[in-house]
């Protein structure tokens, strides 16, 4: 274990009682800090682009939450309509007006989403809009993207060897051959590969599902041509094209990645800001499509604390605070923090490739430009580590992996900003 100079008595105390009665200590794998050969820092509150952890250190927050945090921590809009909403009753299990005017705000800046359904996490929304495309299409195959994460469920808890189309095999002990030969993989931005995969399997396959921008194997954006290529294959075999946005929606612009790419997609998948730091997914799209969802239709999927009046409130509060001006400025920031790295790794010589959409920036330690998971693969995990050690060590709390963009928000001040260029500098010096 890497010994460094801050303290981290109380973390190292909570996480040995933690350890006992959870697995792994964590309710989340990638929080057990295990890549960056730590011991996880327990955060004890958060205020702006700021936390501050158990012990008492403070750092600027690149995690912010894993992507939901856009405005930072406990903006005080979002902490006041959560306050008033718990105050009126936290959940009904009968609709409310929040919901209605979730839906509206989604429909409005969402391009291709016309009738949208609320979930509980990222995981529900892209889950629900397999079986939504299973059931619209009449078929079996799913096709996505190595490195590609879009939550838990069996289906999508699967990847496969790379260049052309394999039929997939569990990621997971758990996850049944049976499903998983129904899950087919091939590498991001090719599009060539999906090509042949829609030769081979084209009539069976119901959904073609991606993050429109990688987010889960570093910040890797899509080629150009890609997603029109996708579309385009979608039509020609009657597949159901699903962007899962729930990391680039409503962080990437106003309307989004598929707003960005000028894509329009049959469903998308949300989640993380709609919520504003609270627990939620949604998934939405062609009235044709999403009208088979029952009670409409008969396509079951149902949820005790879906549409939950305090997520609501947290999501509407968030949304209506980020404006396109907003986004305009958030963008500029993730120019930036992306250019002062690119800047030192330059000056100082360190093989690097970095990788931006608006306010996702994603640094690699590889010399290789990255464009898919094999060549985010060729990054050093071990300097990586070391990294993110010596920035923590600065005070800058990044995402505890490789395999992980940096999120910056609307609190993040250019001093911020700065202040984590000069740290990154004095980090990649020490490398
Ligand atoms: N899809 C994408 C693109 C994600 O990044 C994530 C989570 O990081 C998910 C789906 C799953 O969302 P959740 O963790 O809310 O289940």
């Amino acid at each position: 274990m890497k010994k460094i100079k801050k303290k981290f008595e109380r973390s190292i105390r909570h996480f040995q009682e933690a350890v006992k009665i959870i697995p792994g200590g964590v309710n989340s794998p990638v929080r057990a800090f295990k890549s960056v050969k730590m011991n996880p820092v327990y955060i004890g509150q958060g205020k702006g682009s700021r936390v501050t952890d158990v012990d008492g250190n403070e750092y600027i927050d690149y995690i912010c939450s894993w992507g939901p945090l856009i405005l930072g921590h406990a903006n005080p809009t979002v902490v006041q309509a959560i306050k008033d909403t718990a105050e009126k009753g936290t959940s009904f299990g009968a609709p409310t007006e929040l919901e209605t005017q979730m839906a509206q705000m989604v429909v409005e800046r969402m391009p291709s989403v016309e009738v949208v359904r609320m979930v509980n996490s990222g995981t529900e929304a892209t889950m629900s809009a397999l079986r939504l495309a299973r059931a619209y299409t009449k078929r079996s195959k799913i096709l996505k993207f190595e490195g590609s994460y879009h939550g838990h469920s069996d289906s999508l808890l699967i990847k496969a060897g790379s260049g052309v189309a394999t039929l997939g095999l569990p990621d997971s002990p758990g996850v049944l051959e049976q499903t998983a030969e129904h899950t087919l993989t091939v590498p991001y931005n090719d599009l060539e590969s999906v090509a042949l995969a829609c030769e081979k399997f084209g009539d069976d396959i119901a959904a073609i599902i991606l993050e429109p921008i990688a987010g889960n194997m570093g910040v890797v954006p899509p080629a150009p041509g890609f997603l029109e290529g996708l579309r385009s294959l979608s039509d020609q075999y009657g597949i159901v094209l699903i962007f899962d946005e729930v990391m680039t929606g409503f962080r990437v612009g106003y309307h989004s990645a598929q707003g960005l790419y000028h894509i329009t997609p049959d469903l998308t998948t949300m989640g993380k800001v709609i919520g504003g730091g609270l627990p939620v997914g949604a998934y939405g799209g062609k009235r044709e499509i999403m009208e088979m969802v029952a009670p409409v239709g008969p396509v079951y999927q149902a949820g005790t604390l879906s549409g939950n009046p305090l997520a609501m409130a947290a999501g509407i509060a968030t949304l209506e605070q980020m404006t396109p001006e907003a986004y305009d400025e958030l963008d500029k920031k993730g120019a930036r923090l992306a250019e002062g790295i690119r800047k030192n790794a330059e000056e100082i010589g360190i093989p690097y490739h970095i990788n931006r959409v608006g306010s996702m920036v994603g640094l690699f330690f590889t010399g290789e430009k990255v464009t898919s998971y094999d060549q985010a693969k060729t990054a050093d995990t071990e300097r990586f580590a070391k990294y993110f050690r010596l920035m923590l060590e600065e005070g800058v709390f990044l995402p505890p992996s490789q395999f992980e963009g940096m999120f910056v928000s609307t609190a993040h001040s250019e001093e911020e900003i700065a202040r984590t260029i000069e740290a990154n500098r004095n980090a990649l010096k020490q490398l």
